[in-house]
């Protein structure tokens, strides 16, 4: 297993942590702690575009950044969190866009989504159904030319801002009366659909919304390869982006980890740094292993994936235990600082909040620890 970046892989990352260290953190941090503006996305996509974040999946004869998933996963973790849960609209629907979309939609989005010029999201999840994907109700039907997609999504990521929505929908269902799951790239300004946005308790710069659809009518050249092949396109999608969403949780972690440090060299009790008590000192050795440990699952699983290994189990167990471990880690950095940092003032506890919310998209860890334990075992807990 590589455990080094190589000198390519090693300019990215510190091209990466500059430009957030320099400009992207405190253009953020003079924002208020709320959805921003779309115009302010629409400059900070623009921003990171250069990068390579938001078309990483797509080769370049395609138009995208042909990177590799290890590249990727550096700027997952050396992008601000919520800039990196952002860019994962366009990065994710480039993707899924790529495996399927005809020549129209090709032409009129793809550069504008690599550039950061568009905005998309992926409105996947249901009232009706999250874990359980095949339980959609959304449907999509013919009529001549054109598809009538009536329906509602819910947590939709980037739906309040985005210009072009990838939609999972029912197709009807198959031989075995199971939905024949298929996508469609909906358009806001031919194809309107409702947002209702919905306030998270933590990344609350990034959007989050429910969405209506309401006999919204949407071109025929706009369905995303064939009915049914949806399934199988978001698991691949899932598969390495599950490490990515790891990767976030890593750069959270990490924050909390150097805070905590610094709080303990610089603030003293009983006359002495607090850095100086065993107890501490084991408080910060603790966060320092989850820290590392996260890192290494992720990039395993990213490595695995570049050499072309399905990598299932390892990239369910890096999203499970990369976001958990963050999760404990951006708590443990609040004990550090005492009361301190449980204080808004001093922004630790966003740290928690933001890390909170990564154990659910994707896939929550429960249901990771499900897929990693079908591939130990061959045998599946959720069906037959
Ligand atoms: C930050 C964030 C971003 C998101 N972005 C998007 C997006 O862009 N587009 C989109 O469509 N959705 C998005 N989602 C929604 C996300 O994909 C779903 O929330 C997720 O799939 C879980 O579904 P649910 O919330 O309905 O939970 P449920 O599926 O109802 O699960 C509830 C609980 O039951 C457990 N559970 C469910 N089934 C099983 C089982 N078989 N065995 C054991 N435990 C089980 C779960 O682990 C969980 O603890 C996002 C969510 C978050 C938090």
């Amino acid at each position: 297993m590589r455990l080094e970046f190589d000198d390519e892989e090693e300019l990215l990352r510190t091209t990466a942590r500059e430009f957030t260290e320099k400009e992207l953190q405190p253009y953020l941090d003079a924002l208020p702690d709320a959805p921003m503006p779309r115009e302010t996305v629409q400059r900070i996509m623009r921003m990171v575009a250069p990068l390579g974040i938001l078309s990483a999946r797509l080769p370049s004869e395609a138009g995208g950044a042909g990177m590799s998933y290890v590249q990727l996963g550096i700027l997952y973790e050396e992008l601000p969190a919520e800039v990196a849960m952002d860019a994962s609209g366009n990065d994710l629907a480039l993707f899924r866009l790529h495996h399927g979309c005809t020549a129209e939609v090709r032409d009129r989005y793809v550069e504008g989504l690599a550039s950061g010029r568009l905005l998309a999201g992926s409105a996947i999840s249901e009232p009706g159904a999250g874990s359980d994907l095949s339980s959609i109700s959304t449907k999509a039907r013919r009529e001549d030319d054109h598809y009538v997609v009536t329906g509602t999504k819910i947590w939709s990521s980037q739906a309040a801002v985005a210009d072009v929505l990838l939609v999972a929908a029912s197709f009807g269902t198959d031989e075995r009366g199971r939905a024949r799951i298929g996508r469609l790239l909906v358009d806001r300004t031919q194809s309107p659909f409702t947002i209702r946005p919905t306030e998270m308790i933590g990344l609350r710069r990034h959007h989050m919304a429910e969405v209506t659809f309401d006999d919204c009518v949407v071109p025929g050249t706009h369905l995303v390869g064939e009915p049914g092949e949806g399934t199988e396109v978001y698991a691949l999608s899932w598969l390495s982006h599950r490490p990515c969403i790891g990767l976030i949780a890593v750069h959270l972690a990490r924050e909390a980890l150097a805070r905590s440090l610094a709080h303990a060299r610089q603030r003293t009790q009983f006359g002495r740094p607090i850095g100086s008590f065993q107890l501490v000192q084991h408080l910060l050795v603790e966060m320092s292993t989850l820290v590392d440990t996260s890192r290494y699952l992720c990039y395993r699983a990213l490595h695995l994936l570049d050499a072309g290994k399905p990598a299932r189990y390892e990239s369910a167990v890096a999203k499970a235990y990369a976001t958990e471990a963050a999760v404990k880690v951006t708590s443990m950095a609040m004990q550090v600082h005492g009361a301190m940092g449980l204080s808004v003032e001093l922004g630790v506890e966003k740290l928690f909040r933001d890390a909170r919310m990564l154990t659910i998209p994707d896939g929550t860890t429960q249901i990771q620890q499900l897929i990693a334990g079908r591939e130990l075992l061959g045998l599946s807990a959720v069906r037959g």
